[in-house]
């Protein structure tokens, strides 16, 4: 079978940023999940379908068109890349997440980036529902304020204003929904490895994961 690293844990913990150096590191292909379920966040609002409605939301994560290109997503043609990066489409995102119709119907299209040479996949449940069989299972972490900090630093870097006081409580907020959700909850399963970035450069982080990756 192609191997997998998967690499899960909470918003902002750097995973996005590690994930994408493993697999260039390695070569391999990178799934960030994640933005499967903004982009259904994206396209049900665009549709007109509220985050809510669960069957409607499922059927507009069935039919998403949408094209992955290096940096680039293309919804219906459309790049996309920065409209499901806003704090509004984040909590879509973890609202329609939390509608089981909604990961059924992304469930295939994720197995569908499993490709030779290899598949580094980040989420909240790449190692639990996603890819069960990978070989290598990081849940990475850092402290919520490590993270609200991190957020802030990278949306003043975009020359988007901020506060932390706000990036915290929604940190807290998504936390919460994506750990105490009935599917595919937030948690570090027993056969992953503890990853706590708090106190480490992403470089570190990296070199972590690959060092697991190769034993
Ligand atoms: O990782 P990212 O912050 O882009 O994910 C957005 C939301 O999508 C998360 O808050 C979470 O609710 C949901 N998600 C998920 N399962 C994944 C990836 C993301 O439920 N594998």
């Amino acid at each position: 079978a192609v191997p997998v690293i998967a690499i899960d844990g909470p918003s902002a913990s750097g995973k996005g940023t590690v994930a994408a150096c493993v697999a260039a590191a390695l070569g391999w292909h990178y799934l960030d999940s994640g933005a499967l379920y903004r982009l259904t966040a994206l396209a049900a609002r665009r549709a007109g379908v509220a985050w809510d409605d669960e069957s409607g939301v499922a059927a507009v994560a069935a039919r998403l068109d949408v094209v992955f290109d290096g940096e680039s997503i293309r919804l219906a043609g459309e790049e996309v890349g920065e409209a499901i990066r806003t704090e509004e489409m984040s909590s879509g995102a973890s609202k329609v997440a939390a509608l089981p119709a909604v990961r059924a119907a992304l469930l295939f299209r994720q197995r569908l980036f499993r490709r030779a040479p290899g598949l580094v996949g980040d989420g909240r449940d790449m190692g639990s529902v996603v890819f069960p069989d990978a070989k290598t299972k990081v849940f990475l972490t850092a402290s919520v304020e490590i993270r609200a900090e991190r957020r802030y630093k990278q949306l003043i870097g975009k020359g988007i204003e901020a506060t932390i006081q706000p990036i915290l409580q929604d940190l807290r907020e998504r936390d919460e929904r994506d750990s105490q959700r009935s599917v595919a909850p937030l948690r570090q399963s027993d056969d992953a490895e503890l990853l706590d970035t708090s106190a480490l450069t992403i470089d570190e982080a990296v070199a972590k994961v690959l060092a697991w990756a190769a034993s």
